[in-house]
């Protein structure tokens, strides 16, 4: 018999499944090519082709020990100084190696430092819609995920009830933009005016309040729109990158953590996420995969195939009537259903083969997800059943 917690978690995995097995379902009817599966944020564009020459090169080392051994929990020090460097060149940042830790992906950044931050029953605040995986992280550790409701004028955090949510047990609060699933970047008024509300709440509870910044998509924003820095604003920031998304690696797991020296009990901070990466099971990030990002670091995938995609997808959309607002980052539609149950949206695009996800998954009901990072012929076939869809509706 599985753990009661491991229960609750297939049963709420069990829409995904769903999905998965619609699509397979679809795919044996009517052939894979017919079936337009805008429904997981996997990348559709290469890799820069820096990271094959860097797995080639690394491959041909001779010294193959010293690139699949163990290393330091936090990851190999060259590395996470070539990270630092990296980040200071381009936020003006002093960072060191000291201040990097190397993760397994951006979910395993979180982890390791939920579990460094949270006592049981721990208050951590989001903004819908958010990632669904908070839900699981959180409760690994026995936090609460205190959600704030969306505000779906412009999909910028809803600030006034955030302020109101604030307690004493808040520990941290997750913000993750550009946005999964919005595609919003949360502007620098909105950071100013967030950093003040939780400086303000320290003082007021005598509290230090973590805000942890879930990164995957940053380099991902379109027409240089400007993604703040976030330890530059509040100095209890601790930032989750993942290359994930970046260098299209998800499967490699590879991403790291940024503990600023400006954060609240630093040093202890730093050593406990180190213990934690070892003691989650992760031991280390990815050791090959440390050694490839570190020659990548300025390499960049396509942007302008996801750009192109997100054009012809939202201009489209929004000429047969679908509202949304336009993403300026990474690669994800997020539409206001023209029925107001998402879940029943879902199920009749499906009819027409389009897979998406209900905006209920990210907390935000009455709304849909579309991922498009897929190929652009994939986006031009399925516009027709869009176009129907809104069509059979309003009819
Ligand atoms: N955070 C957000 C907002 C995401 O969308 C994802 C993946 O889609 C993750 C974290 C996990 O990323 P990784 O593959 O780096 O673990």
């Amino acid at each position: 018999m599985i753990s009661q917690k491991m229960q609750e978690q297939v049963k709420s995995s069990s829409v995904i499944r769903a999905m998965f097995e619609e699509g397979k379902r679809l795919a044996g009817i009517y052939g894979a090519e017919n079936v337009y599966d805008f429904s997981l944020g996997n990348p559709s564009v290469e890799p820069p082709e820096e990271v094959r020459k860097a797995i080639i090169e690394i491959a041909n080392d001779k010294n193959s020990l010293g690139v699949h051994g163990y290393m330091n929990n936090s990851g190999y020090e060259d590395v996470r100084t070539a990270i630092a460097n990296s980040i200071n060149e381009k936020y003006s940042t002093a960072f060191t190696h000291n201040n990097i830790i190397m993760t397994v992906g951006a979910a395993g950044g979180l982890n390791v430092i939920l579990k460094t931050l949270l006592n049981p029953q721990d208050e951590v605040i989001t903004f819908a819609p958010f990632f669904g995986e908070y839900r699981s992280y959180v409760k690994n550790f026995e936090g609460e995920l205190v959600v704030i409701s969306p505000n779906t004028k412009d999909f910028q955090p809803n600030l006034e009830e955030f302020k109101g949510k604030i307690t004493p047990k808040t520990k941290a609060v997750i913000v993750n933009s550009p946005n999964n699933p919005t595609g919003v970047v949360y502007s620098e008024d909105t950071i100013i005016k967030l950093s003040e509300i939780l400086r303000d709440k320290q003082k007021e509870f005598g509290t230090d309040i973590y805000l942890v910044s879930d990164e995957p998509y940053r380099e991902l924003a379109y027409n240089n729109v400007e993604v703040p820095y976030l330890t530059k604003y509040y100095a209890n920031t601790i930032v989750g990158y993942s290359f994930s998304k970046s260098l299209s690696l998800p499967g490699e797991r590879i991403g790291y953590l940024v503990i600023s020296e400006q954060a609240a009990d630093y040093e202890n901070i730093i050593s406990a996420a180190n213990i934690a990466n070892r003691i989650l099971g992760f031991v280390n990030a990815p050791s090959l995969f440390q050694r490839v990002i570190a020659k990548c670091l300025d390499a960049k995938v396509n942007l302008e195939a996801y750009n192109q995609n997100r054009e012809l997808l939202y201009n489209e959309l929004v000429s047969y009537g679908y509202d949304c607002t336009k993403p300026e980052g990474a690669f994800y539609l997020f539409v206001k259903t023209p029925i107001e149950n998402d879940a029943e949206f879902c199920k009749l695009a499906n009819e027409k083969n389009i897979l998406i996800v209900p905006g209920t998954a990210f907390g935000c009901p009455g709304y849909v997800r579309i991922a498009y990072c897929v190929a652009y012929k994939t986006i031009e076939k399925a516009l027709p059943g869009f176009k129907a869809l809104i069509e059979e509706l309003k009819a």
